[in-house]
């Protein structure tokens, strides 16, 4: 193994304990189901740089793998976890939840788990907000419902006040479920935790609707944000369907990556157009927007239209940029300006169009895990857990090329994961919607 590999994992110690886990071990001299702390997937799996590893010698990149390991750090009966949510809502909080506490308390036999409340606010006394604890009885139900059950929070908190909170109430180990803002506090905590020499473990479960976390395969809620997101696409496709000249704007998020609109807009494929924050579009001229939206009423008489909130920008003049609790950019609101540009220039052609807006953004976001998430919030969760127990910190739990691993949180939060505007996804959306490569 390669000393310079970026995707090692810290941990807090050598694993002494015997895991509690009854899982059938040992057929001749190989584990089952127990995962080797010497496991390993490749990250790269190119043919390129196979070829390259092998006439090198060079040890591929590698990241570890997940799951349940046979010896661990800390002693379970005796351990105490605690779980906080961060940030804006996303489809399977509460199956995470409820999965950390069930693999806390079934598997590994943990009698103290704490619920954080509102965020990282929730660490810092001097909110008031007390603790939850958290039992297999309080979150039982908890997966059938969108929303967080320990309430989220922006706005940042002092890492010293909320490591003294975690080191006063002998927490062994924190689970932050929470996007980019989320996993860079989680790891703050972690860097002073080492520097104060403790031995709390930290870990991330990424959440992010908009599937803008690099390196990891997708995020968890973001196929349950399409999924929602398709039957409200075909629905404004019969509005616009149903008048002369009918446009239909649906606004979904996407901050900074535009991927539930493009992902929603192949799952529905009745859209026309989409724009997402990655693509540097334009309203006026001959290939701009407006003039392209014309010829398309023109030959079909009616025109779906996908933006992502974070589209645009750049069409805003004078734009103040005003930022959130977080110290995220609040957008401009491109759904409203796109209808009310789109009406000036038809209104100047005289020509008449019908142009219904909508919003299901908060919809999108609460509504509950479908099927394929909740199994993989369940599974990450799980995997969250046999990492944390095995003394490993500042990572996150997430699946890469497929695979469960466990990926160091200062490599996923170095940059967003963004929409190659010149990959086969993005050549599909094109293909898919017939929108010229390129607008104004
Ligand atoms: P979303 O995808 O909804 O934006 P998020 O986790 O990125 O989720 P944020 O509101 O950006 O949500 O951040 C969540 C929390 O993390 C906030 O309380 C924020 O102040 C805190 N945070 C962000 N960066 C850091 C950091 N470097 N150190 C400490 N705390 C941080
Ligand atoms: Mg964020």
């Amino acid at each position: 193994m390669s000393d310079t590999n970026p995707f090692e994992i810290e941990r807090l110690g050598a694993s002494q304990y015997e895991s509690p886990l009854k899982l059938s071990t040992t057929k001749g001299d190989h584990l089952f189901n127990f995962v080797s702390e010497t496991d390993r997937l490749v990250f790269d799996l190119s043919l390129e740089r196979y070829n390259h590893c092998l006439n090198t010698g060079e040890t591929p990149i590698c990241m570890e793998q997940a799951g349940p390991r046979q010896h661990i750090f800390f002693e379970s009966n005796k351990t105490t976890a605690a779980i906080v949510t961060c940030g804006g809502l996303c489809p399977g909080i509460n199956n995470v939840i409820r999965g950390l506490v069930m693999a806390l308390h079934y598997f590994y036999g943990v009698k103290r788990i704490i619920g954080i409340p509102y965020g990282y606010e929730g660490l810092n006394p001097a909110k008031g907000h007390g603790f939850v604890e958290l039992t297999p009885e309080k979150v039982r139900d908890i997966h059938q419902f969108g929303g967080t059950f320990l309430g989220s929070s922006r706005g940042a908190q002092d890492v010293g006040i909320m490591v003294d909170t975690l080191q006063e109430n002998h927490v062994d180990m924190l689970f932050a479920i929470g996007g980019d803002g989320t996993l860079k506090g989680v790891n703050a905590l972690g860097e002073e935790i080492s520097k104060r020499n403790a031995k709390i473990s930290v870990v991330g479960i990424p959440k992010t609707i908009d599937n803008d976390i690099d390196l990891i395969d997708e995020s968890f809620g973001f196929e349950t944000a399409f999924d929602v997101a398709s039957p409200i696409l075909r629905d404004a496709h019969n509005e616009a369907t149903g008048a002369y000249n009918g446009i239909s704007i649906i606004k979904l998020m996407g901050r900074d990556s535009g991927f539930i609109a493009a992902s929603a807009a192949l799952a529905m494929p009745v859209v026309n157009f989409v724009l997402v924050p990655e693509m540097n579009f334009g309203l006026e001229g001959e290939n701009g927007f407006l003039n392209i939206l014309e010829q398309r009423l023109q030959q079909k008489k009616h025109a779906v239209i996908v933006v992502a909130e974070g589209a645009g920008q750049q069409l805003f003049e004078h734009r103040q940029e005003i930022k959130d609790a977080s110290g995220n950019i609040k957008h401009e609101d491109i759904g409203v300006f796109l209808k009310e540009k789109i009406t000036a220039y038809f209104k100047g052609k005289e020509t008449p169009v019908t142009i219904k807006y909508i919003d299901p953004s908060y919809i999108v976001r609460c509504a509950p895990a479908n099927s394929s998430d909740s199994v993989y919030c369940s599974r990450l969760a799980y995997h969250a857990v046999h990492g944390a127990m095995a003394g490993k910190t500042k990572f996150v739990a997430s699946k890469v090329n497929n695979k469960y691993v466990y990926v160091p949180i200062s490599e996923v939060t170095k940059k967003r994961k963004k929409i190659n505007l010149e990959g086969e996804f993005w050549f599909s959306v094109l293909q898919s919607t017939g929108q010229p490569f390129s607008l104004g």
